[in-house]
């Protein structure tokens, strides 16, 4: 699966502030600045598959929210 343009949150180790980065440009460069406090975290390779897993487990609910709404 295809997963280069996902979009990940990633909570800021520093402030808490949960910031959207896309997949591709994390595995390229694992590093976040935080546009809350403006300070720079390291993203690791664990951190950024349970990102993943989350975003596609979440993408998947949506999507069978939208499915029920449909029949409704
Ligand atoms: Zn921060």
């Amino acid at each position: 699966m295809d997963t280069d343009c996902e979009l990940v949150t990633i909570p800021c180790p520093h402030c808490g502030k949960h910031l959207g980065e896309r997949l591709d440009r994390l595995r390229r460069d694992a590093q976040l600045i935080c546009s809350a406090c403006r300070r720079i975290s390291h993203v690791s390779t664990h951190q950024l598959q349970a990102a993943l897993a989350f975003a596609l487990a979440s993408r998947r609910n949506a999507g069978k929210r939208e499915g029920r709404l449909r029949l409704v």
